[in-house]
């Protein structure tokens, strides 16, 4: 970071040095201590905060209320989606939410319903969900956005199962489905 840039509002002499420290929260009668990024002046003292460092101090307590409402942490709901095998915009396509919304659910910027929470944990539980969201989506047609996504026909397998190579959906169908 330039110093000229870091020069202190308050006293308009000193430079602003990052610091981390801690800071004591409670949210619903749950305390925990959350990182706290801010920056010091060396003349005047003043303890200030620019964007960066108020966005990451926001993403910490969105992520610490996550977690106490029961709801999948920013890393949760990546591990989740890629575990599933599509990126962001694929998340979108086939979960809802708006086109970014995976992004922002990742990076803890904002919190996503109920609804989708429960909707990302029945999917990830069952493939068979994840297929019939994916089909709706439209993603068992032979290509999506560009991407190798394929229907391929199982010979072994008696449901409709979903398989990852490679980090790509296969939406991998059956043609003699044992439950209808
Ligand atoms: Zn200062």
């Amino acid at each position: 970071m330039n110093e000229s840039n870091n020069l202190c509002a308050v006293c308009g002499e000193g430079i602003l040095h990052p610091q981390l420290g801690k800071s004591a929260v409670e949210y619903k009668g749950q305390s925990n201590e959350l990182d706290l990024h801010f920056s010091l002046c060396d003349v005047c003292g003043s303890e200030l905060s620019d964007a960066a460092q108020l966005r990451t101090n926001k993403r910490a307590m969105v992520a610490f209320k996550k977690q106490v409402d029961g709801l999948l942490t920013g890393t949760e709901v990546r591990a989740l989606r890629e575990k599933l095998g599509i990126n962001q915009a694929e998340a979108a396509q086939v979960f809802g939410g708006g086109p970014v919304a995976f992004s922002k659910y990742e990076s803890n910027d904002v919190t996503q319903s109920e609804a989708m929470d429960k909707l990302l944990r029945l999917a990830a539980e069952l493939p068979v969900a994840f297929a019939l969201l994916a089909k709706w989506a439209g993603f068992e047609q032979t290509t999506v956005a560009g991407e190798d996504w394929q229907v391929v026909d199982c010979a072994s397998e008696s449901i409709t199962k979903l398989r990852t190579r490679r980090h790509r959906l296969r939406v991998v169908s059956c043609s003699t489905p044992m439950e209808r």
